[in-house]
């Protein structure tokens, strides 16, 4: 590496460093900050008040603020590394029991479902998500199911302390009557392989998954790296499908809020109804933020901000 090339990087860490302390002070005092997740009183009893951003870069740095260290649950941020997952199992074969478009509609919406004979828009929407779950469990226990998504989690982080938070687990199968509805309408139209109950429990784990902002961005590298891991050069996906996966988090990663946040952060990324947002800047970064209070659409209020703000200091977009 020439001297010139270290400088210029350590002035992008300079001003990233700088870029993120500024979000925090300013996101800390806004008190605009949504709506916390009420459906299940783990969620709804997170602190509103809670901040955090995580960037890592290609070469393993990590700037981070706020709260970033704190473990929060990732919820639909889950479906990226079960759809990753999938794909290594199934390859392209998944596509024709799940489709990418976006839904338009909210992320536990039946509608479509009904009208599309039961194949979901994407793999993003709960509906698709569940079906994921279902390519994951195929001839398997739901416990090692959901084991191996840890384990991949892990690997990807190279971080074993991730884990599964069993009160948030077990609050989504007590109340989820909506997905319970999705996997039988799912089962209905034949696009459930296994029984409803053990697709549900594996979906319910993974998005109880408990990660922090710092961990996240680490999981989420490989995606802004074509695939690879930059550190160890160890290829986990192909160049192909870490592309296809990034334009599924763009297209389809927020839900119906997918275009305005195309509109205002320019990257793809996705978000969860813990109020967290997994973002990829290609060939460049992958970023974590956690801001638990939600839009109308569900995805983090201030989350959406921060990332909004970070893009635009940093000047970084895929549309150019
Ligand atoms: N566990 C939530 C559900 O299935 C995930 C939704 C989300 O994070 O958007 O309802």
């Amino acid at each position: 590496m020439k001297c010139s090339e270290t400088i210029k990087g350590n002035k992008v860490k300079q001003r990233l460093r700088e870029v993120l302390d500024e979000i925090g002070t300013e996101l800390q005092k806004e008190r605009l900050r949504g709506k916390v997740a009420d459906y299940i009183p783990p969620l709804a009893q997170v602190d509103p008040a809670k901040f955090g951003m995580a960037v890592m870069l290609h070469d393993g740095t990590l700037i981070s603020a706020g709260d970033a260290a704190e473990k929060f649950s990732v919820q639909s941020i889950s479906k990226v590394f079960a759809l990753t997952l999938a794909l290594g199992k199934r390859g392209d074969a998944i596509w024709h029991r799940v489709g990418r478009e976006p839904s338009g509609d909210p992320f536990n919406s039946s509608i479509l479902l009904e009208l599309e004979k039961g194949i979901p828009r994407n793999p993003f929407i709960n509906a698709g998500a569940i079906v994921i779950a279902d390519i994951l469990l195929s001839s398997h226990q739901p416990r090692e199911t959901i084991g191996e998504i840890v384990r991949f989690v892990q690997s990807v982080s190279e971080d074993d302390d991730i884990f599964i938070d069993e009160f948030v687990a077990r609050a989504e199968d007590h109340t989820g009557f909506n997905n319970a509805a999705l996997a039988n309408l799912l089962k209905a139209h034949k696009n459930l392989d296994n029984a409803p109950p053990h697709v549900l429990g594996v979906y319910h784990h993974q998005c109880a998954l408990a990660m922090s902002c710092e961990q996240l961005a680490r999981a989420g590298l490989f995606l802004s790296a074509s695939g690879c891991n930059p550190l160890s050069g160890h290829r986990i996906i192909s160049v192909e499908r870490a592309r296809r996966i990034n334009a599924l988090m763009m297209t389809c990663g927020h839900y119906d809020g997918s275009g305005d946040f195309a509109f205002r952060v320019g990257v793809p990324a996705k978000s969860g109804v813990g109020g967290g947002i997994l973002a990829v800047v290609p060939g460049i970064a992958s970023v974590a933020v956690w801001s638990p209070g939600l839009n109308q659409h569900g995805n983090s209020m201030l989350g959406t901000r921060a990332l909004e703000m970070l893009c635009r200091q940093m000047n970084w977009s895929v549309f150019g």
